[in-house]
């Protein structure tokens, strides 16, 4: 390993550039230089790669989103232009890429291999945290951290006027940015799209939960629940409890955006430092992850197919905790 790309790609998540940071600087470590490709599968495709210094990476551990851009490249869908990353693979003599991001990168990544023998090595970059073979992803403790102090203000508001709040937090497929956050701030229900939604039983819920004195309610709802978002449940619980003061919140993109914890600091730097160190070690297809604390190495195939099982002992740790 004499040259390694990294890029970013898919949605962003806080804690890309500390990884980033801490592939550089492994790298340089390493007496291997490193390149920087700038918005993903398409700087790949165009060429916009950089050679990268460790002053390059200087002061970016604390911030969110990541300067190497992101992006989401119908181009790299198609074979031909794969051959054009490729090329540019070849052009600047990489012999491995760092690729930070989610599902949908490391797709791309396995499709490439299997076209183009090139080391990959992917690093989880996603708020999501539905990577299977990793404990965590980056950037999902960060957004965690958001929504449980967005939702803490809600409540303040809420609980001045008797009211329930609908919260509507990020999650298409998955529900761990929901039930996690929903423990975190008490809420009275959480809805996720792993597992059924049945108003009528929430609607019962809350109608009991009303009862028990409760100063303010708030739901989670995962936007990818069968429900169909925060605005559907509200609609339903207005038409079926119209003495309940109803408000909903899309937090929205906040989400993804902010300085990283502490948690997603030290995580991206060791995963950076790994994902190196795998393709010094001859490692290639695989995600470098933290499994009970140890670095893990899950090969592409298994990271996206085996999606990460929700805990359920959590979702029952929420009802009970919840009376
Ligand atoms: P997030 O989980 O945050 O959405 P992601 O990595 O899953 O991140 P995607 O937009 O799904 O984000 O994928 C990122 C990019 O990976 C796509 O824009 C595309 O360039 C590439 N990619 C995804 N799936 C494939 C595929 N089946 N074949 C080739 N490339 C793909």
């Amino acid at each position: 390993m004499k040259r390694i790309g990294v890029f970013t790609s898919g949605g962003d998540s806080p804690g890309m550039n500390a990884a980033v940071r801490a592939v550089v600087r492994t790298c340089m470590h390493q007496n291997i230089v490193p390149f920087g490709i700038y918005e993903g599968y398409k700087g790949l495709i165009e060429g916009n790669i950089k050679q990268l210094s460790s002053r390059d990476v200087s002061n970016i551990i604390q911030r969110g989103g990541t300067f190497l851009r992101s992006a989401r490249c119908k181009e790299f869908f198609a074979k031909e232009g794969r051959q054009k990353a490729f090329d540019n693979i070849k052009k600047y003599n990489l012999d491995g890429i760092v690729a930070i991001g989610g599902d949908g990168t490391f797709t791309g990544a396995k499709i490439f291999n299997e076209e183009h023998q090139i080391p990959f090595v992917g690093i989880p970059g996603t708020i999501d945290n539905d990577l299977y073979g990793t404990d965590y992803c980056i950037g999902y403790d960060t957004a965690l951290n958001t929504v449980i102090d967005a939702v803490d203000k809600i409540r303040d508001t809420a609980s001045s006027h008797n009211r329930l709040f609908i919260v509507e937090v990020m999650g298409r497929d998955a529900g761990f940015i929901a039930l996690r956050s929903g423990i975190g701030v008490g809420a009275e229900a959480i809805l996720i799209p792993e597992t059924p939604t049945y108003i009528d039983k929430l609607i019962e819920k809350l109608k009991d939960q009303s009862t028990v004195e409760k100063q303010s309610m708030i739901i989670i709802v995962a936007e990818g629940d069968e429900s169909g978002g925060a605005y559907k449940v509200a609609e339903q619980v207005k038409a079926k409890c119209p003495e309940f003061d109803t408000r909903v919140t899309v937090l929205g993109h906040i989400q993804r955006g902010g300085s990283p914890s502490a948690l997603d600091r030290v995580l991206a730097s060791r995963l950076g430092n790994a994902a190196v160190k795998a393709l010094i070690d001859g490692k290639t297809n695989v995600m470098v992850g933290v499994l009970h604390r140890d670095i893990s190495y899950i090969p592409f195939d298994k990271a996206i197919k085996h999606h990460q099982q929700i805990n359920l002992d959590l979702l029952n740790l929420a009802e009970v905790l919840s009376c």
